[in-house]
């Protein structure tokens, strides 16, 4: 399994190694042998390429908003992280295109987030900018979505005693999720997410994450009522993240019940998510 890991601050060419060639290269350091060692690094990179945000929005009876966001970017094929939470995305779009302006409450803003991997200075510019402009972006907002790794399979780890290789084995279930849903000042949207997740069979941890997870939600989470649910530990950044490591079943179910928290936020008032002021960030 090939692994990209985030880019780091260094100054020189830098690349992943494999566990057993770190490893191996380790003990020669640590051996009399005093290795030298020739690598030919043979990629590409393409300078001055652009990209962007790209938004979308389907207008509500009200400006209040709730938003979807999901980064667009990712290493390899992607499927998990994060053309899984991209599907997720454009099928809550193509859901609510569906109801004409007077039946959806709230104006729908998605957000196809670029630069999520680009670590350094400019690690995920994008979000920062969102929780830079939070004061207009999200004043009038009831609920922001991060559709981010909805949907991984669920593998095992098995120890084979006999040659001590482990081998990895595949269920014919997706991972419970990391989940958060406006942290523990925001009772009712933990109420209607929890109930969703019931309703469509989500699997997760039981208890949710005091903050927001690792990922996009996590740098403006203080500012709106985000939810999220997500996955980190299954072919992350791999080459096997293809499409059979991602269960339409839970991308599906997922999906489901990211419709149905609009569909019931979408019955609170703004002030019944909204902070109470001075709420720490932590909560
Ligand atoms: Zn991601």
């Amino acid at each position: 399994m090939k692994y990209q890991a985030y880019p780091v601050e260094t100054g020189v060419p830098t690349f992943t190694l494999g566990n057993e060639d770190g490893n191996a290269l380790r003990e020669f350091i640590e051996s009399e042998l005093s290795p030298r060692l020739k690598i030919k690094l043979d990629v590409d990179i393409v300078s001055e390429l652009q990209t962007s945000m790209v938004w979308g929005s389907l207008p509500g009876r009200t400006e209040e908003t709730i938003y979807v966001m999901a980064h667009r970017d990712g290493f390899f094929d992607a499927a998990g992280d994060n053309a899984s939470g991209v599907a997720s995305m454009i099928a809550l779009a193509e859901y609510y295109a569906q109801f004409p302006k007077s039946e959806r409450r709230r104006t729908l803003v998605f957000i196809g987030l670029d630069g999520h991997h680009n670590s350094g200075p400019g690690f995920g510019v994008e979000r920062m900018w969102l929780a830079a402009n939070h004061e207009t972006l999200f004043d009038q907002t009831a609920l922001l979505i991060n559709a981010e790794h909805p949907s991984t399979v669920q593998t095992i780890v098995r120890p084979r005693y006999l040659n001590r290789d482990d081998e990895m084995i595949w269920s014919n279930s997706y991972t419970a999720f990391h989940w958060y849903a406006g942290g523990s000042t925001r009772p009712e949207l933990n109420k209607i997410a929890q109930s969703a997740f019931q309703e469509f069979g989500i699997s997760t941890y039981l208890e949710p994450n005091p903050r927001a997870p690792a990922g996009d939600l996590s740098r403006v989470f203080q500012y709106v009522p985000g939810l999220t649910t997500t996955d980190y530990y299954h072919y992350f950044h791999s080459d096997l993240e293809t499409a059979e490591t991602v269960p339409w079943t839970g991308l599906q179910n997922t999906t489901k019940a990211y419709a149905r928290i609009i569909d019931e936020v979408n019955k609170l008032d703004l002030d019944v998510l909204k902070r109470p002021p001075g709420t720490g960030l932590d909560q």
